[in-house]
């Protein structure tokens, strides 16, 4: 099936293993850069497919070993998927407990060192001289494609890809292990902030070195290194600001609710003279639904300006309750592509909860944390 531009291949302990559709251009790159452009031609080229196949065989085992750890404290792995730039592996959350980070994090280029140690076992009773020269050369697709140039490749390939991912560029395995290993005193959210600027740094020095003739793949890896960065930066920053929040701290009380036979006309207008773009539907105080901006928008066109809301809203839109945690509420508002829940007491509707009063909590609270009192987090612990 192809899905979100990958392709399934097959499952491994459950794990669904995939390759993004751009995958191939890294096997087009291997067959040039080790056939013709190296003066190898066709041989040159099919060995430049196999090391690479073979390369990326070590990168999915790599995430396999970051899977492992993770669900061993519980962890879902969503999917691993193989990108032309390498692999990863998809957790549903990462462990804020440092040491869970840490174990996960070095499951990755343990297995490569533990495969670099049964080559150079092997290696060493076929005769096969591992020297770093002989390394560099294997690593550069220089030399006659043998079967021993395969085997040297492979093991470099290993080490260079352990030693590679603990580079302390956050999001990479070294970033994390930096990020667990920063003092216990410094919170997750600080201890965050210094792994994405040493992270970014990296970025930009790896791209430099690109730019200076270390090639198109490390100006890719520093784009992706840094983008990763920020991006989990701010998921932490949210996380942050909204934790021990509960809605009834920041819903919109003054929300005009629709009757049912209400016009889509009357939320037009509505609309454009208030900041209100999604309307709870209710009768006698009961929700029977939730007329969302997109369903608006969409109903206009397809059945007019007259038509009663009742027709056209959600029906299957489950109202939040006051207490319930803010950051379950982003959760659901992403799953269920919304910008406004209803929120209920005791049956009844008493106003909404939408992506604006998320983005005021997060404007600000993410750097004023103390402005409003916080419910106490129970911090999540798994097995020792
Ligand atoms: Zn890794």
């Amino acid at each position: 099936m192809c899905m979100n531009g990958s392709i399934h291949l097959f499952r491994v302990r459950g794990i669904a293993l995939r390759v993004h559709l751009t995958f191939p251009l890294i096997l087009v790159w291997a067959a040039l850069q080790f056939g013709w452009l190296n003066g190898r031609g066709w041989a040159g080229a099919a060995y430049g497919v196999i090391v690479t196949l073979l390369l990326f065989v070590i990168v999915v085992l790599h995430e396999l070993g970051h899977s492992m750890a993770a669900m061993r404290y519980g962890v879902e792995v969503k999917q691993i998927v193989l990108l032309p730039i390498g692999g990863v592996a998809q957790l549903a959350r990462m462990p804020e407990v440092p040491r869970q980070e840490l174990v996960i994090a070095i499951a990755g280029p343990a297995v490569n060192f533990l495969l670099a140690g049964l080559l150079l076992a092997v290696g060493s009773l076929w005769g096969q001289d591992l020297g770093i020269r002989r390394l560099m050369f294997a690593l550069g697709g220089l030399g006659r494609p043998t079967l021993r140039a395969v085997f040297t490749y492979v093991f470099a390939a290993n080490l260079f890809l352990a030693a590679f991912n603990l580079l302390p560029a956050f999001p990479m395995d070294g970033g994390r292990v930096l990020r667990a290993l920063l003092p216990s005193w410094m919170g997750h959210g600080r201890a965050t902030t210094i792994a994405v600027s040493v992270g970014q740094s990296m970025a930009w020095l790896l791209g430099l070195w690109g730019f200076l003739g270390g090639g198109i793949f490390l100006i890719l890896v520093a784009i992706f290194i840094y983008v990763g960065a920020a991006q989990e930066g701010r998921m932490v920053r949210w996380r942050i600001a909204l934790s021990g929040l509960t809605v009834a701290q920041a819903y919109s009380r003054q929300v005009q609710a629709l009757p049912p036979q209400a016009t889509l006309r009357d939320a037009v207008s509505i609309t454009l003279n208030t900041l209100q773009s999604d309307f709870p539907i209710c009768e006698g105080g009961r929700l029977l639904g939730l007329l969302t901006h997109a369903r608006l928008v969409e109903a206009l066109d397809r059945h007019g300006a007259d038509t009663a809301v009742v027709l056209v809203m959600r029906r299957e839109v489950e109202p939040v309750s006051p207490d319930e945690e803010l950051e379950r509420v982003q959760e659901r508002l992403a799953r269920e592509k919304l910008d406004a829940l209803p929120v209920a007491s005791g049956g009844r509707f008493v106003g909404l909860i939408t992506s604006r009063d998320l983005n005021e909590v997060f404007r600000l609270l993410a750097s004023h944390p103390d402005l409003v009192a916080r419910r106490e987090e129970p911090r999540q612990s798994g097995p020792s």
